[in-house]
């Protein structure tokens, strides 16, 4: 008889984790209370990247942060209400805001995103949704050369991971993208990071995947987890489930139902909002673009220019406050012929995120059979195959490619 494991969540991270699982030998069954890639992972810039490895804690926020305290900057927007909350979380953020630790964390990313994009490269081949992919590369672009100059340690990071990129002036831009209004005086071009038209559709595509090869989906909210007779048993509005073995893929959730076992959250929430533009007639976005010095990305998608913003960080829920797309719309007109926007209601994403920017991969510290993957932060979409992997190998008990501590949950959970 197979061995059967539960992973609860079918965002990408859980979606893959149930792939790479059943292709173990296990008989899988994904559990969520919505479809699969609904949350999350639909509404971000579809952007599998290579470059975007930089941790969030930097040592130019610090000369910023009088500025980033009192909102005064369109890539962070604080949740007033939720300051005390998030006191202790932005006390061991600002501590990471060093040199060193920037280029340690970024080195820890980097060594996930090489070897997980080649995996979406084959998966995204084996479900055959290569027509979801945008021509390769995306463009990060600076108005002003004092932000380019101050981005150097970025490119360091770059050059000690091994990240290809090249320099462009105003003439190589707009080779690239010819309708880009002359505006960037200095981009950063990543050829080798991949994007996609429609990331809801690869999350359905990996599923389709899963499920033709006999996984089992399940609709149901869970509301709680408990260890009965040396089996979980997950609680929810479906009734009861059991399982050998768990993994818990909840995304910004994940603190709800692990904090029932005693854990303690360690997470802030950078929610992150989404418009979409027409492009005027005639116009065309190949790739992403990140407006480095405007604060936001334009990436083109099956249904128009989305536009996506930085971070709107909260302690656990609050109110929707889509002031940044606001903000950020002067900047997109000035850098492209946009037509009308398209979507009314500008959706709302949560990116869980731990001070090191680095994700949680690994058993559960103190309960056995059960391992988590979440806090993806800004890359979750990029990390859902190795994450997968990682995870797989835990589980198995086979040997993992590379060093796993600095993913390790007990640095922030034991
Ligand atoms: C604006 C924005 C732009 C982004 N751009 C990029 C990008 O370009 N590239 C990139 O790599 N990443 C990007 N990200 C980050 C990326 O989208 C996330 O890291 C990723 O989607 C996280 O996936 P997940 O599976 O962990 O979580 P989610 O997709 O949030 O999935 C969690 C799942 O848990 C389910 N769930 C929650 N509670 C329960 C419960 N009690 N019972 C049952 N089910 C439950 C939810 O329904 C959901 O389906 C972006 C994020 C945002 C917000």
């Amino acid at each position: 008889m197979q061995s059967n494991i539960t992973v609860l969540g079918a965002g990408i991270i859980g979606i893959c984790c149930a792939l790479e699982l059943q292709k173990r030998g296990f008989q899988v069954t994904l559990i969520d209370r919505r479809g699969p890639g609904e949350e999350t992972s639909y509404g971000n810039a579809g952007v599998l990247s290579y470059s975007n490895v930089t941790p969030l804690a930097r040592p130019e926020l610090i000369t910023r942060a009088h500025r980033l305290l009192l909102n005064r900057d369109a890539d962070l927007l604080l949740h007033y209400p939720h300051l005390l909350k998030l006191l202790p979380w932005l006390g061991r953020f600002a501590l990471r805001c060093r040199r060193k630790v920037f280029l340690q964390d970024g080195q820890a990313m980097s060594a996930l995103t090489l070897p997980s994009i080649e995996l979406h490269r084959q998966w995204i081949a084996q479900c055959k949704a290569q027509h979801l992919l945008n021509p390769p590369g995306i463009l990060k672009l600076y108005r002003n050369r004092q932000t380019f100059i101050r981005d150097r340690l970025e490119r360091e990071l770059y050059d000690l991971c091994g990240i290809k990129y090249s320099l462009l002036d105003p003439d190589q831009i707009s080779e690239y993208e010819p309708d880009l209004h002359p505006v960037f005086v200095k981009a950063v071009m990543i050829d080798e990071s991949l994007s996609l038209r429609n990331p809801g559709k690869l999350c359905q595509a990996y599923t389709d995947l899963f499920l033709r090869a006999g996984g089992l989906l399940q609709r149901a909210e869970i509301h709680a987890l408990n260890w009965i007779d040396h089996r979980w048993e997950l609680s929810g509005n479906q009734g009861r489930h059991r399982t050998d073995r768990l993994v818990v893929c909840l995304g910004a959730w994940t603190a709800d139902i692990i904090g029932q076992l005693g854990y303690r959250n360690p997470l802030a929430i950078e929610r992150g909002y989404h418009t979409v533009f027409a492009p005027m007639a005639d116009k065309k976005l190949s790739r992403p673009i990140f407006d480095v010095d405007a604060s936001y990305v334009m990436a083109p998608m099956e249904t128009g220019l989305r536009v996506t913003t930085g971070s709107n960080l909260v302690y656990g829920e609050a109110e929707e406050n889509p002031s940044q797309i606001a903000r950020v719309s002067p900047g997109v007109h000035q850098a492209f012929p946009v037509d009308r926007v398209i979507l009314h209601k500008p959706w709302m994403g949560r990116r869980p995120t731990v001070p090191d920017t680095l994700p949680l991969i690994g058993p559960a510290p103190a309960h056995e059979n059960l391992w988590l993957a979440y806090a993806h932060s800004h890359m979750g979409l990029t990390l859902g195959p190795i994450t997968a992997r990682l995870i797989a190998n835990f589980v198995t008990g086979d040997k993992q490619p590379m060093a796993v501590t600095a993913y390790a949950p007990q640095r922030y959970l034991g």
